[in-house]
């Protein structure tokens, strides 16, 4: 059986941690699906087409990464990709305490998917997506913060 994990978050944009946590999962799962999952209720700040290219830039030597957006729920995207793992990352004990919930809620709705979580690296644990839009939105230099192969729009 094909070891499928599925990545969900919003990669509003991707960041280097992100790109970090995907790196590091590769080895251990024969194809990762990163979901870029759409929130009705929660306007993003870069199109979904824009999210979706930047990580399949990212990844274009990759080819156990896909990359697809959803909607609804994770568990059942998983079911119907046909992925038994969840992957997600950890950097504070703020993320542990909201992946347990979520974590032992998707047990719950499907007890066959496990979730794995990979610390983040030291040097990633600073960077997430609300502060590159931060320092977007203000002109700023975001380049540390996303990978090499991500060309933002000018503001
Ligand atoms: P969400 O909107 O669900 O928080 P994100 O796009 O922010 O989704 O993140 C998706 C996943 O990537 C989450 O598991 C999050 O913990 C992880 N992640 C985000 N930034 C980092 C980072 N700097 N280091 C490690 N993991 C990260």
């Amino acid at each position: 059986m094909i070891k499928r994990a599925v990545f969900p978050g919003s990669f509003d944009p991707i960041t280097r941690g992100h790109e970090n946590i995907i790196r590091r999962a590769m080895p251990l799962f024969d194809e990762i699906i990163v979901a870029v999952g759409l929130n009705i209720e929660k306007k993003s700040y870069f199109r979904v087409e824009d999210r979706i290219r930047w990580i399949r830039e990212v990844f274009a030597d990759s080819p156990s990464i896909k990359v697809e957006s959803y909607t609804g729920l994770t568990v059942d995207f998983c079911r119907q990709a046909d992925a038994t793992f969840i992957l997600r990352g950890l950097r504070t004990s703020a993320d542990f305490e909201f992946e347990r919930t979520v974590g032992q809620v998707n047990k719950k709705l499907s007890p066959v998917i496990e979730t794995i979580f990979l610390l983040t690296t030291p040097e990633y644990t600073s960077i997430n997506s609300s502060i590159v839009r931060d320092v977007h939105k203000n002109g700023g230099d975001v380049s540390i913060f996303i990978p090499d192969a991500v060309k933002l729009p000018k503001i």
